[in-house]
């Protein structure tokens, strides 16, 4: 199969979708970026890197670096941080306070806001720095030394992060957090602020495809543990359109506000995607429908 040939046909079939879109502005610095722009970029588990429109620009990962700060506590934890936060679909949006209280400041699972501080709370714990930690995993992973955040998106968030903050003060009523609400944000904001192109993403994310196994060859956790994360990836890693992902796409996943979307090709790679044009649920409407129609070409879905 010519791949790169396919992700070009694709890129040009997707770039009319950018209009049905909307790119994210709750977050202010986000909302200036141009809504048609698109990349791709398709990296193998041998590391060649295949790629189509802008998979060389850097984007704001948002929700994306969750699957990161994910397996980083699972890796230092195992699954404990399951006692702290469910595993289930939420069913409702990312942000969604009414939850939380139904459910006693137990997060449904670690990809929505809620779940994602825990998880943050946890890795600060386990590291003493949540941020730094997850900066050095992405660089190492991906080989890009400069990846950073962007400090503009990271001070906008923080001055437009009341929902956040009040998931977190909820969560601290409950005991949910380990550590002070104030640090636990700041680490969230930062994390959500970092910036990474397609290409740089998909490499990070290799590990993922070869069942746990790092860029240096060493294991980052059990073929288990691996394993588990891909399932919630599936199950709860692209907002409340979960659901719709499995069936349209058929791969583990991870979207952000920012446009991007991580894949996981068990086995073969991890192919990202980038359009800041989003759909009602958070998706990228162009990124979705690229990812639709890559594995409908390729037959690479898990099922
Ligand atoms: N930093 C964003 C927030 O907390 C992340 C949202 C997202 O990408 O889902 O609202």
């Amino acid at each position: 199969m010519d791949l790169q040939a396919l992700l070009d046909e694709i890129a040009v079939a997707v770039a009319p979708l950018a209009a049905r879109g909307k790119v994210a502005d709750y977050i202010p610095a986000l909302a200036g970026v141009a809504p048609g722009r698109f990349g791709m970029a398709l990296v193998t588990v041998d590391g060649e890197l295949f790629g189509s429109g802008e998979l060389h620009a850097a984007f704001s990962l948002q929700s994306v670096c969750k699957a990161f700060t994910l397996a980083l506590v699972l890796a230092a934890d195992g699954d404990v941080l399951f006692e702290r936060v469910g595993r289930e679909p939420s069913g409702n949006p990312f942000n969604s306070l009414v939850q939380l209280e139904y459910e006693h400041g137990v997060p449904r699972n670690p990809f929505i806001n809620a779940g994602a501080l825990v998880t943050v709370d946890r890795l600060l714990s386990t590291t003493g720095d949540a941020f730094g930690a997850l900066r050095a995993f992405l660089r190492a992973e991906s080989g890009s030394t400069s990846i950073d955040l962007d400090p503009v998106v990271a001070a906008s968030e923080a001055e437009h992060g009341h929902r956040n903050a009040a998931l977190a003060h909820f969560m601290a009523s409950y005991g949910n957090l380990e550590n002070p609400v104030d640090v636990v944000l700041d680490h969230y904001f930062r994390q959500c602020a970092i910036a990474m192109s397609c290409a740089e993403l998909a490499r990070a994310g290799l590990f993922l495809a070869r069942h746990g196994e790092r860029a240096d060859g060493t294991a980052l956790f059990s073929r288990s543990l691996a394993k588990r994360l891909n399932a919630i990836l599936l199950t709860c890693g692209t907002y409340d359109a979960a659901g719709d992902f499995a069936y349209r796409v058929g791969l583990p996943g991870k979207s952000g506000v920012g446009g991007g979307i991580l894949t996981v090709l068990p086995g073969r790679g991890c192919l990202a995607v980038w359009g800041p044009a989003l759909d009602k649920t958070g998706n990228s409407v162009a990124g979705v429908e690229a990812l639709d129609l890559f594995t409908t070409r390729t037959g690479w879905s898990i099922f």
